[in-house]
C-alpha cells in the first residue's frame, strides 16, 4: 500500500478545476479579486478593505500579476500613482464571482458580507439567476452533468502547491467574523477537488484519497471542514463511512464549473482540456447565468453593482 506522499509524487489525473485553482486557490486570492471587481485599485485600499498584512498582499498581487490576472499601471504622474488593475483573464472570472455573490445571497446570515447589490440593468431587478446550459437553456445541476476524461489521459505533471496539513488559515482569511464561506472554500485546493469529486457521486475516504492522489490526513481534515460548513455529510454504509454532498452545496456547483471552464480557457498552456463536461441534453457543457426575472443571459455590461441601502 502506498502512502500519501508517494501517491502525490505519482501525479493525479489532470482536471480543468485543478489547473484553474493553481492560480486561484489561495485564501486571499478570491478576496483580492472580489475587491478588484468592486473597483479597488490602490495597494493601500486593498490593504484597508481586506485587513491583510502588507507582505501577504504584496506577494499575492505579485502572484496575480505573474499569472496575468492583474497588472501594474501608473494611473497618473509619480510613483505614488501605481495601482493594480484586473486583466481580461480576471474579468473572465465573472461567472465565478456572481456564483460567490449568489451563494451568499441564498444563505441567510452571510448576505451582509458582500454589502452591495448586483442589479440586472436589463430588467432592473436585484440579481437572481441560475446557471444554465447555453445549448438547451435548462439549469445545470450536478445530476445533469457527466464528466469524461479526454484521451490520451493527462496526469498532473507539476506537484501541487504546498498543502497545509490543516487549512484553518483559509477559514479565517479576511477576518474571523466575516465567514466568507465561498471564498474560503475556493481558497483551498483540496476542498474544491473533494467537492468536485463528490458532486460526481458519493465516495468513501480512501477512494477520495486515491482518486485525487492526496494524503489521507489532508482528505480527513478537509472532509471535517466541509462537514462543519454543512456542505457534505457522512453516512455509515456497512462498516464504511461514505461522503456525499448536501442539497445546500448545490449552489456551489456552478462556482466549481465556472472555475473549471475558466481553467479550460486560460490555464491549459497549449494542452487539450483534460476533461469534457457533457450536459444531459448531449451538448458539451457551456454554462452561463440567466436572469430569474427576465430570462436574459447575463453579461458584465448588463449588470450594475450598487451599495446596499441601509
Ligand atoms: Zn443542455
Ligand atoms: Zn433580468
Amino acid at each position: 500500500m502506498t502512502d500519501g506522499d508517494s501517491l502525490q509524487n505519482a501525479g493525479p489525473p489532470a482536471t480543468s478545476l485543478r489547473r484553474a485553482l493553481r492560480v486561484l486557490a489561495d485564501p486571499w486570492t478570491m478576496l483580492i479579486l472580489k475587491e478588484a471587481f468592486n473597483g479597488t485599485r490602490r495597494f493601500s485600499a486593498f490593504q484597508r478593505a481586506l485587513n491583510i498584512p502588507k507582505q501577504t498582499l504584496s506577494l499575492r498581487l505579485t502572484h496575480l500579476c505573474r499569472e496575468q490576472v492583474m497588472y501594474r499601471r501608473f494611473s497618473g504622474p509619480g510613483p505614488g500613482s501605481l495601482d493594480y488593475a484586473p486583466t481580461a483573464k480576471a474579468l473572465d472570472l465573472q461567472d465565478a464571482m456572481y456564483a460567490v455573490w449568489l451563494w451568499h445571497q441564498a444563505n441567510p446570515g452571510s448576505a451582509d458580507i458582500l454589502p452591495f447589490d448586483i442589479v440586472h440593468a436589463g430588467c432592473g431587478h436585484v440579481l437572481g439567476a441560475q446557471w444554465c446550459c447555453t445549448a438547451c437553456a435548462q439549469p445545470v445541476t450536478s445530476a445533469t452533468v457527466e464528466i469524461q476524461r479526454t484521451q490520451p489521459e493527462q496526469t498532473e505533471s507539476e506537484p501541487r502547491p504546498r498543502l497545509a496539513r490543516r487549512n484553518d488559515g483559509s477559514v479565517t482569511a479576511g477576518s474571523d467574523k466575516d465567514g466568507l464561506v465561498a471564498a474560503s472554500v475556493v481558497g483551498d485546493l483540496p476542498c474544491n477537488e473533494i467537492l468536485y469529486l463528490l458532486f460526481q457521486g458519493p465516495r468513501h475516504m480512501l477512494a477520495i484519497a486515491q482518486d485525487l492522489a492526496l494524503g489521507p490526513g489532508i482528505v480527513r481534515d478537509r472532509l471535517d471542514k466541509l462537514m462543519t460548513l454543512g456542505l457534505i455529510r457522512e453516512d455509515a454504509q456497512g462498516r464504511r463511512l461514505i461522503y456525499s454532498v448536501e442539497p445546500r452545496a448545490e449552489g456551489f456547483y456552478p462556482l466549481l464549473l465556472a472555475i473549471a471552464d475558466w481553467g479550460d480557457r486560460w490555464c491549459n498552456a497549449g494542452a487539450p482540456p483534460p476533461e469534457l463536461r457533457l450536459h444531459a441534453c448531449g451538448a458539451p457543457l457551456r454554462g452561463r447565468y440567466r436572469c430569474d426575472h427576465c430570462g436574459d443571459w447575463l453579461s458584465r455590461d448588463t449588470l450594475r453593482i450598487r451599495p446596499r441601502a441601509g
